[in-house]
């Protein structure tokens, strides 16, 4: 006997906690089955209300219905998969495992329901003569093609194959990140106080809180999160640390045994590879590209290429020169992987003066979180208030009221900052309610997630440059989310390409170094000065030294993930593809890919990035090119272009096809030639 769920009164359904939000102290774990189940089944009664309407179908029938159904789901679902990303526990994983083939099975049962589709294909052939607006117009559109793409035109073998096929690959996503998360977990190194040497006290500090974390006061952890990882290797002075530290890193969910992910992605590859095969398209990409800017997995490379070039050039006249640093401080050794940031920090400090940690009294959370703020308001005329003691899915997180320029209500913003053993790592923004006009309309509550160290009791939180961008970054989406005035839900904020998703974001990152907003907020958490003139100007220039090591990280990234899925047939053997792919392209020997394949989670822990790294890319010419409008007018907050900026772009959602939304706001289409720059590679 299953439990009978109320899903009007079910907290993970009905939200009656403060502000809209959910009642998180309610909130039992062990409800998500039965709700899910709940949910699911009442979408199911919607979908099957709306397909089997005896009327002919229209709009308002068929659209409308289809964009409001399905709200408990949605409200399960947000709630679930932001606890199995920021705060997840046994029983969660155990469940995600159940819930991820269910929700692949309940959609591609929708995508496939014949009635549905031919009333949507009825629409779609009579779309011309409906008087539809163009948002309307694109929705029809574009979910006429979702489905044709999801199989609506297969046969039932076909059909049936497809669902399989979906389905294995959301399970082996599963299994993949959890893999990753494990070996992650896993992988630990104490050191006591001889073994610190170089290190900063910033990083000491968090490293001593790792290992009282797990059970070993008084020592130092070096851990597998990037905010350790990476400043280790750039710091510490021990070669032989170094060395540990980086071979853990590089080779995470690929040490052998119960969670490596060799055979998770050879399967997914495979099953990708017959699914395109299946739907009619020469390749994977060629599937994934189809509704994107790029379109092409030929346009890609063609961006890819000539970048790819600069940057080998780059990063190897680099290394000679840091070859030369590590024999002038007397090291016989041909320089290697675990050398790069160690030796491009030594030449920073000499070069510029300065080390990357005299930054980090500058950055404190709290200001730059300030700062964040303080530029949506300067650009978009939007405020925010923290709410005190509201509670969410972990005592750290905080909880913002977004306010418009005339004081009322935008929507909700929560963010949770600091790294905990029960979150995964990285940083993202998603969504528990997205924004949208339609019917009763909708409020936005957005989150970001982000894994910096915890500082102790007392001490403030103290970013990197780095992690300060970030925390840009992720809050440029937030307000992708936010800025929202999509009529249609699936048309709502972040619902847009891959290859356009990270213009807002990137953009954003573009204000953390405008000098007027690094003087006001980035302050010396002990004396409140300014951040120095001298240190700003060379952090600034500064900031392209290691653009060649950089590039070739996340372009070697970009070109293996579009080289696996531009195959006609999948590579039997990733790990052979990937060294063969690598020595074909010239990989500079002394660079590992940021991601490499087997915990490579863009690509593999779901399908968001699957020939789609690139896109990073791709935003950024976009990113370059839209920030040269603020520039060219000599004003960072130029309010004309800002306002033209939160119209076509921030507010737009996926209301129209990028390259129109783009134009819009810029007159024209972009050129690399900002990025090129920006990187310091024209
Ligand atoms: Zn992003």
């Amino acid at each position: 006997m299953t439990k009978q769920v109320d899903l009007d009164r079910q907290p993970l359904t009905h939200w009656d906690g403060p502000l809209g939000l959910p009642d998180f102290s309610r909130i039992d774990d062990g409800d998500f089955g039965p709700v899910f189940d709940a949910a699911l089944a009442a979408h199911q009664a919607d979908i099957d209300a709306i397909a089997g309407n005896p009327e002919a179908p229209t709009i308002e029938n068929t659209f409308v219905a289809m964009e409001l159904s399905g709200d408990p789901l949605d409200r399960v679902s947000s709630i679930f998969w932001c606890k199995a990303g920021a705060n997840t526990n046994d029983r969660i994983q155990t469940m995600e495992r159940e819930i991820a083939p269910k929700m692949s099975r309940h959609y591609s049962a929708i995508s496939m329901n014949e009635k549905l589709f031919a009333r949507i294909d009825d629409l779609h052939a009579r779309r011309a003569s409906l008087g539809l607006d163009a948002e309307t117009l694109r929705l029809v559109e574009k979910s006429w093609k979702g489905f044709v793409k999801s199989g609506a035109k297969l046969d039932a073998a076909g059909k049936a194959r497809l669902a399989a096929i979906n389905e294995e690959l959301s399970s082996l996503g599963t299994t993949f990140g959890q893999n990753l998360l494990a070996d992650e977990k896993e992988w630990v190194m104490f050191l006591g106080e001889d073994d610190l040497a170089g290190l900063p006290e910033f990083l000491t500090g968090a490293m001593a809180g790792a290992a009282e974390s797990r059970g070993r006061k008084g020592e130092y952890a070096v851990t597998l999160s990037r905010s350790i990882y990476e400043p280790f290797t750039t710091f510490s002075e021990r070669r032989d640390l170094r060395e540990k530290a980086f071979m853990a890193f590089i080779n995470r969910g690929g040490m052998g045994g119960a969670t490596d992910n060799g055979a998770v992605v050879a399967s997914m590859l495979a099953l990708r590879s017959e699914k395109a095969k299946l739907l009619g398209y020469g390749s994977y990409a060629a599937l994934k590209l189809d509704d994107t800017m790029a379109k092409t997995p030929g346009a890609v490379f063609e961006l890819l290429e000539p970048v790819w070039e600069k940057a080998r050039e780059k990063a190897a006249a680099d290394e000679a020169q840091l070859q030369g640093l590590a024999s002038e401080a007397g090291s016989n050794e041909k320089l290697a992987a675990w050398d790069w940031r160690f030796y491009q920090e030594r030449l920073r400090a000499r070069k510029y003066a300065f080390d990357e940690a005299e930054l980090k009294p500058y950055l404190q959370l709290d200001q730059v979180i300030a700062a964040c703020f303080d530029v949506a308001t300067r650009l978009f005329g939007v405020t925010f208030a923290e709410k005190q003691d509201i509670a969410a899915w972990h005592p750290d997180v905080r909880v913002f009221e977004v306010l418009n320029a005339d004081g009322s209500r935008r929507g909700l913003f929560l963010a949770d900052y600091f790294a905990r053993p029960s979150k995964r790592s990285g940083a993202w923004m998603s969504s528990l309610q997205s924004g949208y006009r339609l019917g009763e309309g909708s409020s936005p509550i957005i989150y970001n997630i982000m894994n910096f160290a915890k500082p102790p009791a007392g001490e403030p939180a103290l970013l990197s440059l780095d992690e300060a961008k970030t925390l840009f970054h992720e809050f440029g989406h937030a307000l992708h989310g936010l800025l929202t005035e999509a009529y249609w839900p699936s048309q709502s904020g972040t619902s847009v390409s891959r290859d356009f998703v990270e213009l807002p974001s990137q953009l954003y990152e573009h204000w953390l170094t405008v000098p007027a907003v690094l003087e006001k907020f980035a302050r010396h958490y002990r004396t409140g000065e300014a951040m120095p003139h001298a240190l700003l100007d060379k952090m600034l220039a500064a900031s392209t030294l290691d653009a060649g090591f950089r590039t070739v990280e996340f372009t070697s990234s970009a070109l293996v993930d579009m080289a696996y899925h531009s195959q006609q047939d999948a590579p039997a053997d990733p790990k052979e593809f990937e060294a063969e792919t690598l020595a074909r392209l010239g990989m500079p020997e002394t660079i590992v890919m940021r991601h490499r394949t087997p915990q490579f989670g863009h690509v593999f822990a779901g399908d968001g990035y699957s020939a789609g790294y690139y896109s990073y890319m791709w935003s950024e010419v976009l990113d370059a090119d839209a920030f040269s409008a603020f520039e060219e007018t000599g004003d960072p907050f130029n309010p004309e272009i800002a306002t033209k900026l939160k119209k076509h772009i921030y507010a737009a959602g996926g209301s129209a096809d990028p390259e129109v939304l783009y134009t819009a706001f810029r007159g024209k289409m972009p050129t690399p030639d900002a990025m090129m720059a920006k990187r310091g590679l024209s």
